[in-house]
């Protein structure tokens, strides 16, 4: 793969920077910018935008241009070869670039994302009492609000957009916006890639963004090193991507996601604003931020109502469909291989003697629907 051909071009309210991938454009769309005599020219975001295709693809890339010293050399000497093994690639994956230049700038921009999740909002809550200020807030699409141009997708970013924009607003921080397409170019799921993506919108500003607190999903002790979904090795690899200009830190290493639920749930911004809907679509049909129907609206709402909070965050949650929902939940839990977080929710459920009898009979009368419609299907052919 190769990337060449960058530019600039200059928008009503945005800047776009674009190269070529091999012979297809690759963008990012930024509302903030750190221009050096109105000038790009490191291809520092679209390499590490990339890196997911490389692994796709098992290809080396070669750059047409100029990549940050510092950051050319995390990449070919700590990332990289991590990457490789984590996925299993017979060969170590490397970049080649026409040159590497140092790039030192006075800013020391420190920036968060704010989607509004829960993992955003508890590190800028830690953030805060670390007494860790920072100058902006960062809202990035680049695959998160679903596939790469449907409808759905800009539906969900805009809705997702308008609530993360008052919620900046409130706490008084102005909103750092890209849009990248790099997502296009890869055929395997978002999550395998998410960590990059967001990444390189951060390093597409071109310097603006110093220091990037990348909000992670798990807890140290839950990082696996297996392939799949970048969260089960942040911890590890993201220290790891630094620049001349740009440092990563991994936050909220110490703490699960129940018990970041906890750290945030008393905190009043969070009550009116908190999204972590996957189908934004539906959540904005019936007038609220969470669709209250959804895997992940259904098990942040009842460990809000473990919690004893629930009934706090009536703004964001359709509490009536919750009640309506929360039974048929709880006994599907019974009945899968579930995830981490799913784990950690129904340890905490049986600790609180929220599982009753009455979910076992749901979750067997399930089990024995779905045994009896594939025998039916088995026994028609
Ligand atoms: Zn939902």
């Amino acid at each position: 793969m190769r990337l060449s051909g960058i530019e600039i071009t200059k928008n009503d309210s945005s800047y776009t920077i674009q190269c070529l991938l091999d012979d297809e454009v690759l963008y990012f769309k930024t509302s903030h910018i750190f221009l050096y005599e109105e000038q790009v020219s490191l291809f520092d975001a679209f390499v590490i935008a990339v890196i997911p295709v490389m692994i796709e693809r098992q290809e080396m890339l070669y750059v047409d241009g100029a990549v940050d010293s510092f950051l050319f050399r995390q990449l070919n000497e700590q990332i990289l070869p991590r990457l490789s093994k984590i996925n299993d690639l017979q060969d170590v994956l490397q970049i080649q670039s026409l040159s590497d230049v140092i790039h030192q700038f006075d800013n020391q921009n420190r920036v968060t994302g704010v989607s509004c999740g829960v993992d955003s909002m508890a590190t800028i809550k830690n953030l805060e009492e670390k007494k860790t200020q920072l100058d902006y807030l960062a809202f990035f699409d680049a695959g998160s609000h679903g596939s790469y141009g449907t409808k759905n997708s800009s539906i969900n970013y805009e809705f997702r957009k308008k609530n993360a924009l008052e919620f900046a607003k409130k706490l008084s921080y102005e909103l750092i916006e890209v849009r990248t397409n790099a997502h296009k170019f890869l055929t395997g799921r978002f999550k395998s890639a998410h960590s990059f993506l967001n990444l390189s919108c951060a390093f597409a500003t071109q310097g603006l963004i110093n220091h990037y607190y990348y909000a992670s999903a798990y807890a140290i002790g839950q990082s696996t090193q297996q392939s799949g979904d970048t969260s089960n090795y942040d911890h590890i690899i993201l220290p790891f991507l630094e620049s001349s200009y740009f440092k990563t830190s991994s936050t909220l290493g110490e703490i699960n996601r129940l018990e970041r639920i906890e750290f945030i749930s008393d905190y009043a911004l969070v009550q009116n604003h908190l999204d972590v809907c996957t189908n934004s679509v539906r959540a904005k049909s019936i007038g609220y931020q969470n669709c209250t129907d959804c895997e992940k609206c259904m098990r942040t709402a009842i460990s809000l109502e473990v919690l004893g909070v629930l009934k706090n965050y009536n703004g964001v949650f359709d509490l009536d469909r919750y009640h309506k929902n929360v039974d048929d939940y709880t006994s599907s839990l019974l009945l899968k291989e579930n995830t981490m977080h799913d784990a950690e929710l129904l340890t905490l459920l049986k600790a609180n003697n929220r599982i009753t009898r009455n979910h076992y009979l749901i979750a067997l009368k399930k089990k024995l629907k779905k045994s009896l419609k594939k025998f039916l299907k088995v026994f028609r052919k």
